[in-house]
């Protein structure tokens, strides 16, 4: 059986890739900050049907309380680097508390994790690595400043895993907006038209975006480095469209 950790695994796209991997045959490892009454919820019903599951209860920018977990595991394939903030605003305007934590979230701990988690990837033969980036980082939109630069980051770490470390594989996956709680609290999601541009005309699901990351997991072709975009079209339209 394999063994994924999926970070920010409680909420949002990283509860619908907890409950995809565990009904495909993965044990999870969900690593969640807050424990609410909606990630108990969530392990039952994994747990309900016939998943197994493991709750890892760590803030992912806590070096100590993540290598005190990491330390404990015993076999983990895939790790998948989802938690993630947004904290949309200009460049000019952004403070320098924002730019450390958005940074130190969004892409610092997924470096961070990957160090504790490399032996383990290295171990397995089939190990690989997703990170949940944004097209925020392939075309963001105006006012995305930290975030954008944020996922361009985890894009161009991905690529340069794929050159250096060949022992497991790399992806980056880059949804376009995806109705979760965090996008719902951006000021522009509720601007009529805010979703011209899709020319799908609708949004990816979360379980959409659980099932790229579980087909990159299990695939065997030889891509590693690669980003892949689910958007509806969004990244391939030009401003006058
Ligand atoms: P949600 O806000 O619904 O979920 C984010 C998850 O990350 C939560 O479980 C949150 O925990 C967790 N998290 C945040 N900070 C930390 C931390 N320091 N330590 C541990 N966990 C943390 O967002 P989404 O599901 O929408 O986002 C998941 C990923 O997908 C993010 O990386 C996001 O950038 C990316 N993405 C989302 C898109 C969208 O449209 N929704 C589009 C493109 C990319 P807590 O509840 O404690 O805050």
């Amino acid at each position: 059986m394999k063994t994924v950790l999926i970070t920010g695994g409680n909420k949002g796209i990283g509860a619908a890739m907890s409950k995809l991997f565990a009904a495909s045959g993965y044990k999870v490892i969900i690593n969640a900050r807050t424990v609410s009454d909606a990630t108990m919820e969530l392990i039952e019903e994994i747990k309900l049907n016939k998943g197994i599951v493991e709750l890892a209860q760590f803030d992912v920018r806590d070096g100590r309380a993540s290598r005190e977990y990491i330390s404990k595991i015993q076999q983990l394939d895939v790790l998948v680097n989802n938690a993630g903030i947004l904290r949309d605003n200009l460049v000019p305007q952004i403070s320098r508390d924002d730019w450390k934590e958005i940074l130190d979230t969004n892409f610092n701990a997924a470096v961070a994790l990957l160090n504790l988690c490399r032996p383990l990837l290295t171990d397995s033969k089939q190990g690989c690595l997703i990170n949940i980036a944004s097209i925020s980082g392939v075309r963001p939109r105006a006012g995305q400043g930290a975030y954008a630069v944020s996922k361009r980051m985890l894009i161009k770490w991905t690529e340069e895993l794929a050159k250096s470390e060949p022992e497991f594989t790399s992806y980056a996956i880059s949804p376009g907006p995806v109705a979760t709680e965090m996008i719902k609290s951006a000021p522009w999601y509720t601007d009529p038209k805010a979703f011209d541009r899709i020319p799908l005309r609708r949004l990816a699901t979360r379980e959409e975006i659980a099932q790229a990351a579980l087909f990159l997991a299990n695939e065997q072709l030889p891509r590693s480095g690669s980003n892949m975009i689910v958007d509806g079209g969004f990244t391939q339209t030009t401003a006058s469209q």
